[in-house]
């Protein structure tokens, strides 16, 4: 069981016991044995009005840096985190209840993508583009934002708040985060390391970066605020279609990245033990609860049995447990209410005709305010109204297949439209999942499983998932401004589309 001496460790590690309060209404709680690790108090929405407020005034400071002085700044923050790797990725497991492989690989994450933000700050590069006007130049030129708004969630409760932060402020915004409710300490341990890389930058404005701690109403305030130009908001689908239409009632602009419906297909040509592994990191992996988590698979009917019956017995012979064991490969879910909905779901299942093997309680004896659930598979016929949702909780639906096409119809056919992969040494198969006729979603993979992504590639997907993309690639974009540029150098002033507008005489 967790002690209490080793979260008041990590609490006085990263100093944010000035945060806690014995009376305060937010209960941290961890996910290993369900008990409570710390109270703090709520942020009201005039903290919030008063976090916009600071990081308002430190932007106007912040976007005038220069971008590589302000890489500087994230280049230190990358040297807290290394230096606290095993502090913070252990806080992460005990409040979040990933593995603790997964913890750390979590701060790893944060690592990268401040090395990815230090060399773009001297990137953030426009285009120079040819003119019809002689004697012009016409460029592009971009400019930071303004305060961005991060919401977060409390399955990645530090990497994607980092992900954000990182490119924001190289790109000189900026920030207020709203994490998850169910991951305060997180969040404080992470704003106490940017803290400590600020007094060491030296001459970071105040207010650069602020935490709210609450609910949904803190992202509403972010949501509604006309000095939030852009908000990125990572949850379920449910928070986006709640906060998207806020945000552009004003005109904001909106990253969101939300929930998945994630599919495999193992075709009959597949490297099968490779197939295997991938499926069980995906679906059993983080205890089913990433974006990113494999949750409908597709078998070719040639290879079904034999590959179904090694499937279920690795998901049975996984390891449950405590998360900071090093044999445990799948922690707890988060809370009753998720393994709850992991019972409707499976029961559900099972009403329509499904085959259930796994999803029983684990350990309740040990832990009984805490839920572990071995992972469960579904041999399901049909591609259900309940398959085609996002339960967020270790269960793999498994379909058969015959022909290709069709396969990929179904694997297309639900409204989100995250990761997807295809496990094949057939190149045409390949490249059809890969092509325009392919996969919707905005990660396509090919014999490596859909979770899991590496933050140089720009992450999101499309349809419900919510369309947003963050982390590498070109996404900085979205948190800058771009303008336009034309120079005239010559001693005319001849007007785009050979259009004449002459003075009247005399004045020219
Ligand atoms: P959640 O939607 O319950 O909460 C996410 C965040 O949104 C929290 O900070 C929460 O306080 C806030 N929120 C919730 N409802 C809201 C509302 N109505 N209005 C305003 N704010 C609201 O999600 P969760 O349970 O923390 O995380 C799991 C979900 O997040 C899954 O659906 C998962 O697929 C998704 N997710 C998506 C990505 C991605 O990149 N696409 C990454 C991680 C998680």
């Amino acid at each position: 069981m967790t002690s209490a001496v080793n979260v008041s460790e990590l609490i006085n590690q990263f100093e944010i016991a000035a945060r806690l309060s014995a009376q305060g209404r937010l209960v941290a709680r961890s996910p290993i044995h369900g008990g409570e690790l710390a109270r703090l108090a709520l942020s009201s929405g005039d903290d919030a009005t008063r976090a916009i407020d600071q990081a308002q005034a430190a932007f106007l400071d912040w976007r005038s840096v220069p971008a590589p002085r302000r890489g500087e700044l994230i280049r230190l923050f990358a040297e807290e985190l290394r230096a606290h790797k095993a502090a913070l990725g252990l806080l992460i497991t005990i409040e979040n209840g990933k593995i603790l492989q997964e913890g750390l690989g979590e701060v790893q994450e944060m690592i990268d993508i401040c090395d990815f933000a230090v060399g773009l700050s001297r990137q953030l590069y426009g285009l120079t583009l040819a003119t019809e006007r002689p004697g012009h130049r016409m460029m592009e030129t971009w400019h930071p934002l303004g305060v961005v708004g991060i919401v977060s969630a409390f399955n990645f409760p530090a990497a994607v708040w980092a992900w954000n932060a990182a490119i924001a402020l190289v790109c000189g915004d900026a920030l207020v985060w709203k994490p998850s409710e169910k991951t305060p300490l997180t969040a404080l341990a992470c704003q106490a390391l940017l803290d400590r890389a600020a007094a060491r930058f030296g001459g970071a404005p105040p207010g650069l970066s602020n935490v709210i701690l609450g609910g949904p109403d803190l992202a509403e305030a972010l949501a509604d605020d006309p000095r939030v130009p852009l908000v990125s908001a990572t949850g379920s689908t449910r928070m986006g279609r709640a906060v998207a239409p806020r945000i552009a009632a004003r005109f904001g602009r909106a990253i969101l990245e939300l929930g998945g419906n994630n599919g495999m297909i193992v075709a009959p040509s597949a490297d099968l033990a490779l197939a295997l592994r991938a499926a069980l990191f995906a679906a059993a992996g983080t205890a089913g609860q990433r974006c990113t988590t494999l949750r409908r698979l597709f078998v070719h009917e040639s290879i079904y049995d034999g590959f179904i019956a090694r499937l279920k017995r690795a998901f049975a012979e996984t390891v449950v447990g405590d998360p900071r064991d090093a044999q445990t490969l799948v922690g707890p879910l988060i809370d009753e209410a998720a393994y709850a909905a992991m019972q409707a779901a499976l029961a559900e299942a099972g009403a329509e005709g499904g085959q259930v093997s796994g999803g029983e309680r684990l350990h309740a004896q040990l832990w009984p305010e805490a839920f572990y659930a071995r992972p469960a598979l579904v041999e399901t016929p049909r591609q259900t109204a309940l398959v085609r949702r996002e339960t967020f909780a270790p269960i793999l639906y498994v379909l058969r297949y015959g022909a290709l096409d069709e396969a990929i119809a179904a694997h297309n056919a639900v409204a989100q439209g995250l990761s997807s992969s295809i496990f094949t040494n057939d190149l045409r198969e390949a490249e059809l999942f890969l092509s325009s006729a392919g996969s919707d979603c905005g990660i396509v993979n090919v014999n490596i499983g859909p979770s899991g992504a590496e933050i140089g590639g720009a992450f999101g997907g499309e349809k419900e998932t919510g369309g947003g993309r963050e982390a590498g690639s070109d996404c900085w974009k979205a948190y800058m401004r771009r303008a336009t540029n034309t120079i005239n150098f010559s001693r005319d002033l001849p007007l785009a589309q050979g259009v004449r507008f002459d003075a009247p005489e005399g004045l020219g």
